[in-house]
């Protein structure tokens, strides 16, 4: 059964996300203009036009394909009810109750499912190629339409595996040849995740380079990223800091810095600036929670400042001890990110529809993870265009079933917890494309 309605957190999700809001505040500046007799008479023609010129837009509209009768959990735009979603060009053309399937060339019912918009992981590893022992170019990376659409992901952000000197080489044999959206922090280190030897060259961690790239490849690069870096200075993570800045772009901090402290790490960040590995615990970092079961006090305040929570799994990163009190006392993550790569895909991980099962099993409803996984992160990296159903957005949607049975859930300890609901995706379409159908919802039934 799906659930009823539920109110989202909308203070969550940051009044900018909602498309509705964007037109409020057209709508508002219209009004604001002076008025004369002649404008205000232009205003109310122009209104006219544009209203009949859409409605008879809409009525031609022919529709490439119908999802019929299922449940739209759309977080941006307060959608939670039994609702057909239309799509055509690759784009989402109506999201409605009922609507007519004459001119649609293709429909699907998916009723008791939930359709959302395609999920977004911000943390993977993707840079993948030939050479047998780096993340960057490497087999320690994975090729990500093997492992994204089968769990409803439509877009990733792969977490620093290049830096700004083989960005190009990343562009050019995966994300270009990819059907996922491939977007990317941008490592500091200049050649990203190279092995030890690169990211520890502080000389090669330039800012202006960093800066540079992100200005050539404004749609792909959505922020910056320090990680492996395992020295004391404090240049790497300034200069990280700054071609971040300079960028107006979010500084993603992967906590493999065992001589920074997290709590300078956060006094650091600026609002909007993301940590992963949030729930680890590791010899290398101080975790999140202190030894009496209690959010650490300084971790308290940089939620309170607007430093964000990727849950950033991986092979180590995700230990219930850390996250269950952690979700108890009201930091939960703004970000699913899987930390994607060869040695997390087989372990407690798997995928992301499995760490959000996690969060079910741990008591978070079905509306607040859906939120975490689509609208949050694409706050996260300030992308507004992804991660809700308006219509005209790009129509990467994921549709999603609840399986019911007994399931065993595994952090990076080793430590097992039980649920016995489950996500499971049933149909992922990437730019309007069905790109993953598990059960052949889509399919043409054979007879003989
Ligand atoms: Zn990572």
């Amino acid at each position: 059964m799906l659930s009823g309605t539920h109110k989202y957190d909308i203070k969550f999700l940051g009044k900018f996300l909602r498309p509705s809001a964007f037109a409020e505040k057209i709508s508002v500046a219209l009004t604001k203009q002076p008025k004369t007799p002649q404008s205000k008479h232009g205003i109310a023609m122009l209104t006219i036009l544009v209203f009949l010129l859409l409605t008879s837009f809409a009525h031609a509209q022919e529709i490439d394909l119908l999802l019929k009768n299922g449940h739209v959990v759309d977080p941006a735009n307060n959608i939670n009810a039994q609702l057909d979603v239309a799509i055509a060009d690759g784009k989402i053309v109506k999201v409605g109750p009922d609507i007519s399937s004459e001119k649609a060339k293709k429909i699907v019912d998916v009723a008791g499912m939930y359709v959302c918009p395609g999920l977004i992981d911000i943390h993977t590893h993707v840079f993948v190629g030939s050479n047998p022992d780096t993340f960057a170019d490497g087999i320690l990376s994975l090729s990500p339409d093997d492992f994204t659409f089968r769990s409803g992901v439509t877009t990733v952000v792969d977490a620093g595996t290049s830096g700004w000197r083989n960005f190009p080489v990343f562009k050019d044999q995966v994300i270009d040849k990819s059907k996922t959206r491939i977007l990317a922090f941008l490592n500091i280190a200049g050649a990203g995740m190279s092995g030890k030897q690169a990211q520890e060259n502080i000389n090669d961690m330039d800012p202006a380079k960093a800066t540079e790239a992100i200005r050539k490849y404004p749609d792909v690069i959505v922020g910056v990223k320090i990680g492996h870096y395992e020295g004391s200075q404090w240049t790497p993570f300034e200069n990280a800091l700054a071609a971040a800045s300079r960028s107006n772009m979010p500084l993603f901090v992967e906590c493999h810095l065992p001589q920074y402290s997290l709590e300078d790490q956060l006094k650091r960040m600026r609002p909007g600036d993301i940590i992963t590995h949030s729930f680890e615990k590791v010899s290398e970092r101080m975790s999140v929670i202190d030894e009496q079961g209690k959010v650490r006090s300084f971790v308290k305040e940089a939620q309170k400042k607007g430093i964000l929570f990727d849950l950033g799994h991986g092979g180590a990163g995700f230990w219930f001890s850390e996250a269950m009190p952690a979700l108890q006392q009201g930091l939960a993550p703004n970000s699913f990110g899987t930390d994607l790569h060869r040695f997390s895909m087989n372990a407690g991980m798997k995928d992301m529809l499995n760490v959000m099962s996690k969060y079910l099993s741990m008591g978070m409803t079905k509306e607040d993870i859906i939120i975490r996984a689509t609208a949050g992160p694409a706050r996260s990296i300030k992308r507004p265009d992804l991660g809700h159903l308006s219509e005209g957005a790009v129509a990467d949607v994921a549709v999603l079933s609840l399986r019911d049975g007994n399931f065993g859930f595994v952090d990076a300890g080793g430590n097992k917890i039980e649920g016995n609901q489950k996500f499971e995706a049933e149909l992922t379409i990437r730019a309007g494309k069905i790109v993953w159908d598990l059960n052949g919802i889509s399919a043409v039934k054979f007879t003989k």
